[in-house]
This record gives structure tokens, sequence and C-alpha cells, in this order.
């Protein structure tokens, strides 16, 4: 079975722009870009268009490569202030000489959607979220339309990143999900897929699993984005084995559509709040 993320997101933010028509007051988030990456730039771009289309205003700074902690720490504590801003997102990656836990848990918790500052990460570990990330939000969404459980199965989580892997590591525990949760050094990294239920892959690698390990009762869930010649693709070619898996997310139109939707409707939360 295929897991239609796009078709679900578009169902998702056709309710999402009733609830802010019928709602006294619009949402607005503020997008923060620093440097000119090329990925962050298009992402933010996507972010910002679907919105606008939901009636949520949007507006985005973009601070030079060059600016300095203070400088991007002074952006923030002003969003952080302004009434008319109700949520914040800083895109990442930041220029390496940005202390990013330094900048991210600067942002009032009330506005942070994408749910990464310290207060919040903590508030999802106990099972509390005031915003649960957009990634694993949108795969929660997107398992539980499909009505796929997730008590008592085996998943395995590759990628441990604080955006995808960590938190969402978080939410499968709190849905009695039996969670690994794997990295580089993981060993017989092999077997763990071949015991598991549901696999999330979310390395931006392409050569770390082998389809063939994946069982057919099993789950795919693919974060992974690749830029390539041919379009995008995810981590793990499923063009053999797609048609034998119990249910898989399609590269594109899985992951990513449901992400941008999460951000959305976290957007309404904190602006209702
Ligand atoms: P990231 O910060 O790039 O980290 C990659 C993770 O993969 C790390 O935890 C790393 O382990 C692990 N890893 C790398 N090689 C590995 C190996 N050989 N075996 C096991 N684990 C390995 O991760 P990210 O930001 O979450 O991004 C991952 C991918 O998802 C990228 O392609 C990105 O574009 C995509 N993405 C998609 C969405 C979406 O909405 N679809 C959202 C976010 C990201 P270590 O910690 O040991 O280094």
């Amino acid at each position: 079975m295929l897991l239609d993320g796009r078709k679900l997101a578009n169902d998702r933010l056709l309710k999402l722009a009733d609830k802010i028509s019928a709602a006294a007051k619009k949402p607005a988030i503020h997008f923060v870009r620093i440097g000119n990456d090329p990925a962050s730039e298009i992402y933010v771009n996507i972010k910002a268009a679907k919105a606008r289309s939901v009636g949520i205003k949007s507006t985005t700074t973009v601070l030079a490569s060059e600016t300095t902690q203070d400088e991007a720490a002074q952006l923030i504590s002003q969003l952080n202030h302004d009434k008319s801003v109700d949520a914040i997102l800083i895109q990442l990656p930041l220029p390496k000489h940005i202390d990013t836990d330094t900048l991210i848990n600067m942002i009032d918790p009330q506005k942070d959607v994408d749910g990464l500052t310290d207060i919040n990460v903590g508030r999802l570990s106990r099972g509390q979220a005031l915003y649960t990330p957009c990634t694993p939000k949108g795969i929660l969404s997107l398992l539980s339309h499909y009505d796929i459980p997730l008590d008592g199965q085996n998943v395995i989580i590759i990628g441990r990143s604080r955006i995808v892997g960590k938190p969402l590591s978080y939410c499968f525990t709190n849905h009695n999900a039996t969670v690994t949760l794997c990295h580089q050094k993981t060993v017989q990294l092999k077997e763990k897929v071949q015991s598991a239920d549901v696999i999330v892959s979310a390395t931006g690698r392409r050569d770390i699993i082998n389809p063939k390990w994946i069982k057919d009762t099993s789950i795919v869930i693919d974060v992974g984005i690749h830029r390539t010649p041919q379009g995008i693709c995810g981590d793990i070619d499923l063009s053999e084995e797609a048609h034998r898996l119990k249910a898989y997310t399609p590269v594109p139109g899985g992951v990513g559509p449901m992400t941008v939707c999460s951000l959305l409707e976290n957007t309404f939360l904190a602006a209702q709040s």
C-alpha cells in the first residue's frame, strides 16, 4: 500500500484553510534564513507559499552569511516581542560559526512551531508536546490516517538528527512502540532492519539499506531527499520491492508534504494559544 502524503497533506490543508478563514485571528509565521544555502532557500519558499495559500501571513528575513551570533540573536529577540508574529522558524542548517543550539533556544517556546527548543523537546519527551516537531508529526498523521497501529510494534529509526530521528523516537515511544534508534556507530544494522515492523530511514544516504533486507510485512517510511539528474528520490530504492511491502511512503509525495502541512497546523495552534 502506498502511503500518499501528498493527497493527505492537501486534504488536511483544505480543512486548515477553512478553520483559518473562520478564526478571528489570522496566524502569522516568520521565517529566518542565514546565508545562501540553495536548499534552504527552496524549502523556505515552498513553506511560505503554502502558508499563504491557506491564509497564514508569512514573512521572511534573510541574514547574510557573515551575520554574527549577536546580530542573529537580536533578530530572534525582536521577533519574540513582536505581537504580530505567532510562529518563528529558523531554517537549518546555519553557517558553521553560528551556535545553532543557542540560537534555537532563544525562540519563545510558544512561538517555536518546529518544537526544537530544549523546553519543547523536554515536553515532547514527557508526552506533553506544545508542538510536535513537523516531520515526526507528519509521519504520525500519515500512519494514523492509514490506521497503522504503533502499539507494541518494533520500530527502527535510522538517523538521530534533532529534527527527525530523535524527536520521532520520543513520539513512537509515547505511542507504545519499541524503538531502536540507529546511527553511524550502530552494529548489525541488517539484522535490525530484518526484524523491524516499521522502518524509518532519515540518513540522507542512499547506500545504507539493501531493500532486500526488508520483510514483506514491514512498513517503510522514507524521509530522505536526494536531488539527482533523474529527479528527487529517497534513501531507499524501493523500485523492485515496493509491490511486496505492507506499506511504504513514496519520495517525492510522502513525508515531505506532510512536514509542511504539520508546520502550518502548528502555526495555527500557536495563533490560537
Ligand atoms: P542529518 O542531520 O543529516 O543526520 C543524518 C543521520 O543519519 C545522522 O544521525 C547519522 O548518524 C545517520 N547516518 C548517516 N550515515 C549512517 C550510516 N551509515 N548508518 C547509520 N546511520 C547513519 O539528518 P536529517 O537532517 O534528519 O536529514 C536526513 C535526510 O532527511 C536528508 O536527506 C534530508 O534532506 C531529509 N529530510 C527530509 C525531510 C522531509 O520532510 N521529507 C525533513 C527533514 C530532513 P550520526 O548521528 O552517527 O552521524
